[in-house]
């Protein structure tokens, strides 16, 4: 199911066309338009699921191998020193097109791109809080 309105809907199912570097019966993948390295690649399924959480399992688990093959790929015809799979899942976390995708980002020494975060410490009574949280 596709909806109206999404461009990745219209882009997955080739109704706009872009520069696919992989593409079966579930997903296509394209370069972004936008990338941070050299061969960032996006991964679409070709069904509309706004995020992870509405991604069908059985999609869900297709997506890895997809990934695996395009940076093969990437790696056989740019050569990337270190690769990022980056996927956000809200505005929170980044997420500007509401279409589930996955960011296959190559990485070249020297690129100058920062994928990453700061991280914090806080005491093991806090890690102990939120883990009583999740597992409670
Ligand atoms: P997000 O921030 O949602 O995780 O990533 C959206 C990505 O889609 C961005 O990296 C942006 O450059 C890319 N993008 C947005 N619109 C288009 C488009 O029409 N075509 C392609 N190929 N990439 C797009
Ligand atoms: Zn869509």
């Amino acid at each position: 199911m596709t909806q109206d309105n999404c461009i990745f809907c219209k882009i997955a199912n080739g109704e706009i066309p872009s520069r696919t570097v992989y593409e079966d019966e579930d997903f296509r993948a394209i370069l972004d338009l936008g990338p941070a390295t050299q061969g960032h690649t996006l991964i679409l399924p070709k069904a509309h699921a706004a995020n992870l959480l509405e991604l069908p399992e059985d999609t869900a688990a297709k997506v890895l191998p997809v990934a695996q093959k395009i940076a093969a790929q990437l790696q056989e015809k740019l050569g990337w020193d270190g690769l990022n799979l980056v996927q956000n899942n809200g505005e929170t976390a980044g997420q500007t097109v509401m279409h589930f995708h996955l960011h296959v980002i190559p990485r070249y020494q020297g690129d100058g791109q920062k994928i990453l975060w700061n991280p914090t410490q806080p005491e093991a009574e806090e890690l102990d809080r939120v883990y009583a949280k999740i597992r409670g």
